[in-house]
């Protein structure tokens, strides 16, 4: 992985798009999000152009053994059942 200097040096505030631009995303305020640089350098490290989807489905798929209820507890949908 190779770092830009003033990554390094500077964090600032950024503009991310949740759908990236090049995955056809726009600039809408729901599209966007505040956050800081070197976070944001990270999180493209990491995860590229991928949407929000992708990377919940390859972590699931590839870290979590296909378990799901993570994502559900994680976006409070895990239903209450009785069974
Ligand atoms: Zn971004």
């Amino acid at each position: 992985m190779t770092q830009k200097k003033n990554s390094k040096r500077k964090n600032y505030p950024s503009r991310h798009h949740i759908i990236p631009r090049s995955r056809g995303g726009n600039s809408s305020h729901e599209n966007l999000a505040v956050v800081n640089s070197v976070a944001h350098n990270k999180y493209h490290s990491l995860f590229g152009n991928m949407t929000p989807d992708e990377i919940i489905r390859n972590l699931v798929d590839y870290f979590w053994n296909g378990e799901i209820k993570f994502v559900k507890i994680y976006l409070n949908e895990e239903e209450e059942k009785n069974d």
